[in-house]
């Protein structure tokens, strides 16, 4: 008897591994791409307001040195680490990653981890791919640089003019290859953004990709700040929870990868195919 209590403590106490929570549905997870000023100005009050997590990726591409109407400083996006938020890496230079340049990850990456280091933030363990560009090539530097998560956007089954997506499956979509379940458009409708989120139910979790709301900068990507406000207050009345993308530790462990990493995508893509028949 007292062997087995020996055992089940232990086993309770080393168990964290086995400790993931079931996905509820409504959850959805929040990330805002480039470093654009309104992520400051605009976004962050908006989700202090209502408890939202989210996930800011950080590159330093663009113009990101000298203009800044239109880009965060290190200490803004510093200061979004300290409310809460998670700081994602999106490369120094705003590199995709290709086949022909995984050599390069490592530098993109440190670039960003250095400047979250020099100004009191966590060094990075999500990822989102530049330009939505992804190659599996990339996965095992991702990992060795300590990349846990990492999100793409609604492509390659989807175009990405469209800016549709599906939701994250668990166990079949890779955890470096996160699809998102909508890629925000400034002729988004509510509608657009009910089919992202809708799709958050039975185990799966919608993922969202913003850039600035307002976006000066890259102005096809640009949401307006009162859809931006419905979209928040939406997500809000129906009590989704709404977490950054390294929250997902706690409902799936990344270790675990799917035997392949296309299988899911190529399944969907047939999918769309015969629904366009
Ligand atoms: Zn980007």
């Amino acid at each position: 008897m007292k062997l087995w209590s020996g055992i089940v403590l232990i086993l309770c106490l080393t168990g964290h591994a086995f400790a993931l929570e079931p996905v509820p549905d409504r959850l959805v997870v929040l990330t805002f791409d480039d470093s654009v000023k309104s992520h400051f100005t605009v976004v962050r009050p908006i989700l202090m307001d209502y408890g939202f997590g989210a996930t800011f990726f950080i590159t330093e591409g663009f113009d990101f040195k000298t203009n800044k109407d239109d880009y965060m400083t290190w200490e803004q996006i510093a200061q979004l680490h300290q409310d809460g938020f998670e700081i994602g890496n999106h490369t120094r230079d705003h590199q995709g990653i290709s086949e022909e340049n995984v050599s390069e990850v490592e530098e993109q990456l440190e670039a960003i981890n250095r400047q979250c280091a020099d100004h009191g933030i966590p060094r990075t363990t999500s990822f989102a791919y530049p330009g939505n560009q992804f190659h599996p090539n990339g996965f095992t530097e991702l990992s060795r640089l300590g990349i846990t998560f990492a999100r793409r956007g609604g492509a390659p089954e989807y175009e990405y003019k469209e800016g549709k997506g599906f939701a994250y499956e668990l166990g079949r979509d890779h955890p470096l290859l996160l699809p998102s379940a909508g890629d925000a458009r400034p002729n988004w409708t509510m509608a657009d953004f009910l089919r992202a989120v809708d799709q958050a139910k039975d185990g799966r979790i919608a993922i969202l990709q913003f850039h600035g709301v307002p976006d000066n900068a890259h102005p096809w990507v640009h949401t307006p700040e009162d859809q931006f406000r419905a979209f928040m207050k939406y997500l809000s009345l129906k009590e989704y929870q709404v977490i950054a993308l390294r929250d997902l530790a706690k409902y799936v462990d990344p270790r675990q990868m799917p035997d392949s990493y296309d299988a899911i995508i190529n399944q969907r893509k047939l999918e769309i195919a015969r629904k366009a028949e």
